[in-house]
């Protein structure tokens, strides 16, 4: 069931939207060579513990995971690109790290990610980077009223596309309010004017994510990571948007 939102509610949105982009940004600038990706989790669960939010991952238990979650992050590493259990692993010199993270404040959730390379950066990891990124500005900028979940699909799409890549279809955005997955799906590639409408009031998390090569995944024995089967590297870019009257609001924008 997809729900709209008023703009009262998404107004109540922002403190939530606020939070997981100043986790965000706290791990971007705390992510170096030598850091645990334990001691990474542990400062966004001491940042959740101080804004007295709630973690959407920590008891998450779908159908496709071994176990409940267990922690409050995702970290996930080189060949990983989504759903990375952190582990007691300390980054290496030209990691790509992608750190995806939801919570809930005042009972709303926004869901944000965001990649990066610690140490010295190969060219071809920061162009990933920079095309999902770019992925996520053209999806974001077709978030308006009278467009479509297939414009948004459709605009990240041409974008991967256009940078040589492939486009995995499992895994994309979708609805975000109370809980941290609703309706609608959206698919990180689309036909434009298909699917449902952007009506104002949606509120959607847009999570473009591509590999270097291929488009194929697989589980990790940890029953969480998803990696790469050719072990091309991953990367990442996610905001979670209300669509408004006046186009697109990017909650989770970081400063
Ligand atoms: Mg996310």
């Amino acid at each position: 069931m997809i729900e709209l939102r008023t703009p009262a509610e998404i107004e109540r949105m922002r403190p939530a939207g606020r939070f997981v982009a100043d986790v965000l940004t706290a791990l971007r600038e705390a992510a170096d060579v030598g850091v645990n990706l334990l001691d990474l989790d542990r400062l966004a669960a001491s940042m959740i513990a101080e804004q007295g939010a709630t973690s959407c991952y920590v008891d998450y238990h779908p159908s496709f995971g071994a176990s409940p979650f267990g922690k409050v992050l995702c970290t996930s590493v080189n060949d990983a690109v989504l759903h990375g259990l952190p582990h007691d692993y300390v980054l290496r010199d030209g990691d790509l790290l992608s750190v995806d993270f939801a919570a809930s404040v005042d009972g709303w959730v926004a869901d944000s990610a965001t990649s990066l390379v610690v140490g010295t950066a190969a060219p071809a990891d920061l162009a990933l980077i920079d095309a999902t990124e770019r992925a996520l500005a053209a999806a974001i900028a077709v978030a308006q009223p009278g467009r479509t979940v297939g414009d948004i699909g459709h605009a990240i799409g041409q974008v991967a596309r256009q940078a040589g890549l492939q486009i995995n279809m499992q895994f994309g955005g979708h609805g975000v309010g109370r809980t941290m997955h609703g309706d609608p799906h959206v698919a990180n590639d689309g036909t434009p004017g298909r699917g449902y409408p952007l009506r104002p009031g949606l509120v959607i998390a847009i999570e473009p994510w591509f590999l270097a090569s291929g488009d194929e995944i697989y589980t990790d024995a940890d029953g969480w990571t998803l990696r790469s089967a050719d072990g091309s590297r991953g990367a990442h870019s996610e905001h979670t948007v209300a669509i408004t009257p006046d186009g697109p609001v990017v909650l989770t924008a970081r400063d």
